[in-house]
């Protein structure tokens, strides 16, 4: 059956924001999204992953290594590459890999053949969910709920972009760049504070309370409903232009600087803020080029930075009592619109500019 497209979720604009970011830049380190039961937290990664513009693999690498960067090919994959073999080519759809909450270590990074290594002199290695996940979407349903040293290993990679496998002094490694998405239901039990705080960004998903929106998210669930094909036709277009946007932005990523100014900005944020350890501030930096690069930007704006700490701030104050925190997210708010009106303001200022020196030379001419 087809995906329900990720345009035609109504409201949950910073989930998706998060989720759109992270697409765009994995390195972010993936985004963890907290809310009850039956509030599109599956369907939007789902969707996300639909959405994805097509990638070309490797088609006989198991961690289906981008055959024009060697920078993130697998050794195999370099080593043929090198060796001047024309490697096979095939596009398909970005993954979808769905993690069991029974996952355990060696599902999830792989096995190391030790006897064989030993007894043969080779290096053999069964991938596991990493390397079917390198490049694509890591779903983690439910994660409160798994094994912490699994989640542990899933955020390492997450921020690395590689697995790395030791055991008895053997190791190997292969590329596991992908965007991982966690959710969970808090009142199914909190994740530890210490993984809380490596999920770069996180949201909190609360239901819809306006009629309408309710009313249109009922709507549009009967029609998927009715009939999946041609619900999806209609939003194609929608479907599209975001996935091509998504793919401008992360040709234009390489391409987006920020300053010293930004530095401060970010620094003096978050301590005004009282986030504890330094982790908010590199991810709200990635985080607002990310978006600005989403924007079509090569520069950040204070208001990418804001929007960024909307992401990566929420669980990260988690010492406050929650009226403190209420009180800053909220202050942190009032701060965006400011800054999106000066944007705005400056934006039509330019433009009046342009306006009047037009009609001038006209006159002139
Ligand atoms: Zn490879």
């Amino acid at each position: 059956m087809r995906v329900f497209p990720f345009t035609a979720i109504v409201g949950q604009e910073r989930m998706k924001r998060a989720l759109i970011l992270n697409a765009i830049s994995p390195q972010i380190g993936g985004v963890l999204i907290r809310g009850e039961r039956g509030t599109a937290k599956s369907t939007a990664a789902r969707a996300l992953a639909a959405l994805l513009p097509e990638i070309e693999v490797v088609s006989d690498c198991p961690y289906s290594c981008n055959p024009r960067r060697t920078d993130e090919m697998c050794d195999r994959c370099r080593q043929r590459f090198a060796a001047g073999e024309a490697l096979p080519i095939t596009r398909r759809k970005t993954r979808f890999v769905d993690l069991p909450v029974s996952a355990t270590e060696d599902r999830v990074v792989g096995t190391l053949d030790i006897e064989r290594a030993i007894k043969q002199g080779e290096r053999h290695f069964e991938p596991g969910v990493l390397a079917a996940a390198n490049r694509g979407l890591l779903y983690v349903d439910e994660v409160n709920l798994l094994d912490d040293h699994v989640v542990d290993l899933l955020l390492d990679s997450a921020a690395m972009g590689v697995n790395v496998v030791e055991r008895e002094g053997i190791s190997f490694s292969h590329p596991a760049r992908f965007i991982l998405v966690g959710t969970m239901n808090p009142e199914e039990g909190d994740l530890r504070p210490q993984l809380l705080d490596r999920f770069a960004l996180c949201v909190d998903i609360q239901g819809i309370a306006d009629a309408d929106a309710r009313v249109e998210i009922l709507r549009r669930r009967l029609l998927y409903e009715q009939d999946p094909e041609r619900f999806c036709e209609e939003w194609c277009e929608a479907e599209a232009a975001l996935s091509q946007r998504i793919a401008r932005a992360q040709a234009l990523l390489p391409d987006v600087s920020y300053d010293t100014g930004h530095l401060y900005t970010i620094a003096e944020l978050t301590a005004e803020m009282e986030v504890d350890g330094h982790r908010a501030d590199i991810v709200i930096l990635k985080t607002a080029i990310a978006h600005a690069a989403f924007e079509g930007r090569t520069m950040i704006t204070e208001s990418d930075i804001l929007l960024a700490a909307e992401l990566a701030l929420p669980h990260r104050l988690r010492r406050k009592p929650f009226e403190e925190i209420q009180t800053k997210m909220e202050k942190l708010e009032q701060r965006l619109e400011h800054a999106r009106a000066a944007a705005e303001e400056l934006e039509t200022r330019r433009a009046d500019l342009e306006a009047l020196s037009a009609a001038k030379k006209k006159r002139n001419s």
